[in-house]
């Protein structure tokens, strides 16, 4: 097989964008990632790492841009890991996420028969999200920065806008930035796990206009916390402020305790005319508005008369039991969470919704229990799991419940064909794909399947 070696120099042809957004060259068959080629561009690298199979090039020219390059209305897109495609026209976004769902289906084998609808893009690609985590640290000179992680580095780039996020981000963020400083917070440091501040968490009801700001420490206390309330009180929405302690090592942002400074311990926000209380550690979606489109699907796939009993496991804060649960006889959410759950109960009765019950639990203990002991069925299961799928006992239990229908609602493509080959195994045949652009700017993509159970 062809090799090549550190040094090389080679002409390429970019194919494909992987998840951490290198584009994807092949010289003869062997693969190479180059960061900042996009698909389409012919672009000269050379090697820098030489891995089994598959080597990394640095971009030295392009030697031809891809028709599909635009100029990104961010001026720090190179710079910063949030968003890998924005220098990339909307329409070809798209068009590479259609595409590669569409491919994915194609590798597993799974494509007789299925109906492929066109991806679901945004009319206005930007300021769509609703939740930030903005990490804060010192640099070097003793500047602190809050933004974003540089591409596949924990370096942070400082950001001033950022054109997916609510726009009022930059109002706080300089409010924050300006209160560390003048009362000479001490900010946290990875390498010697020392120091307080650690990251920002905001999120907005983009119907409702609420605010919620968060900071998170490696400590018990925030000194001055109250000052700094004060002007964050001065922000148009703002409704909850809070602390979270999390003073483990590592990569996850949100420790367990939340301690309340100033207002409610969670915002509102709807999805349709469902109303959604959310607090600081629930998943809930981060684009509000394909959230509509995206429940409205798994909505369609699900195909309630009235009378259907359905589980919606994974379920978060109730959002799609409760989307459900106006068209279906019953409703069951699982969610392993707790405040998720709590959130969950008290969105049914803020909704006045009285056909939904919530289980707090894994999937994969809860769901077997309840079928097993308690003999619960379902006519449809919604499923919508974390990146890493469902874990094969649960699609085993939700086989062996013998649903009339199954919707799977996926954040990574590649787990959801790995899931859906297993359950075509269980006698499940995959009707229709309908992807969902959540995440404009970023290789990401939403994707909502109806399966329906072969009848024997
Ligand atoms: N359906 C919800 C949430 C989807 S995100 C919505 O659309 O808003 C996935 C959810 O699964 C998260 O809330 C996460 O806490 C939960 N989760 C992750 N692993 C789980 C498991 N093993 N069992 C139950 N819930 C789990």
């Amino acid at each position: 097989m062809f090799e090549v070696n550190k040094d090389d120099e080679y002409i390429v042809t970019i194919e494909d964008i992987v998840d951490k957004g290198y584009g994807v060259g092949k010289h003869e068959g062997f693969v190479i990632f180059v960061k900042d080629a996009f698909i389409g561009d012919v672009v000269r690298t050379k090697i820098i790492k030489v891995k089994k199979g598959y080597a990394y090039g640095r971009l030295e020219e392009v030697v031809e841009a891809s028709k599909d390059r635009v100029i990104p209305r961010c001026g720090i897109a190179d710079k910063c890991g949030g968003c890998q495609i924005l220098p990339m026209a909307y329409e070809a976004q798209i068009g590479f996420k259609q595409r590669k769902v569409e491919e994915l289906f194609k590798r597993a084998g799974l494509q007789a028969g299925i109906k492929f609808n066109p991806i679901l893009g945004m009319e206005d690609p930007y300021f769509y999200r609703n939740k930030a985590q903005f990490p804060v640290t010192k640099d070097k000179d003793g500047n602190i920065k809050i933004g974003f992680y540089a591409g596949r580095t924990h370096s942070i780039v400082d950001i001033d806008k950022c054109y997916i996020q609510a726009e009022v981000n930059e109002e706080i963020m300089g409010i924050i930035k300006k209160f560390l400083v003048s009362n000479k917070i001490s900010i946290y440091d990875e390498a010697t796990h020392s120091g307080l501040v650690r990251h920002i968490l905001t999120r907005v009801g983009f119907k409702t206009g609420e605010i919620m700001v968060c900071i998170v420490i490696n400590g018990k206390e925030l000194p001055n916390v109250l000052k700094l309330s004060e002007e964050l009180r001065k922000v148009e929405g703002m409704t909850s402020i809070c602390l979270n302690v999390n003073k483990e090592k590592g990569n996850v942002i949100l420790g367990k305790k939340i301690m309340p400074v100033w207002g409610q311990k969670y915002i509102t926000d709807y999805i349709g005319d469902v109303k959604y209380q959310i607090s600081p550690l629930s998943f809930y979606q981060v684009n509000p508005k394909q959230t509509e489109v995206l429940y409205g699907k798994a909505l369609e796939y699900a195909g309630l008369t009235g009378e259907e009993v359905v589980w919606d496991v994974y379920c978060g804060i109730g959002t799609i039991s409760l989307f459900l649960a106006q068209k279906a006889k019953k409703v069951y959410g699982v969610e392993m969470v707790p405040e998720a759950i709590e959130d969950a109960r008290v969105n049914a009765s803020l909704n006045n919704i009285g056909n939904v019950e919530f289980f707090v639990g894994k999937a994969e203990e809860v769901l077997p229990e309840k079928f097993e002991q308690e003999n619960i069925y379902a006519d449809v299961i919604v499923v919508d799991p974390p990146r890493k799928g469902c874990e094969e006992s649960v699609l085993e239990t939700i086989a062996a419940m013998q649903p009339k229908r199954v919707v799977y609602v996926s954040c990574d493509p590649a787990t959801l064909v790995r899931d859906l080959k297993i359950m075509q195994g269980k006698g499940y045949e995959v009707k229709e794909v309908q992807a969902v652009d959540m995440f404009p700017g970023t290789v990401h993509v939403e994707t909502v399947v109806l399966m329906s159970r072969n009848d024997k």
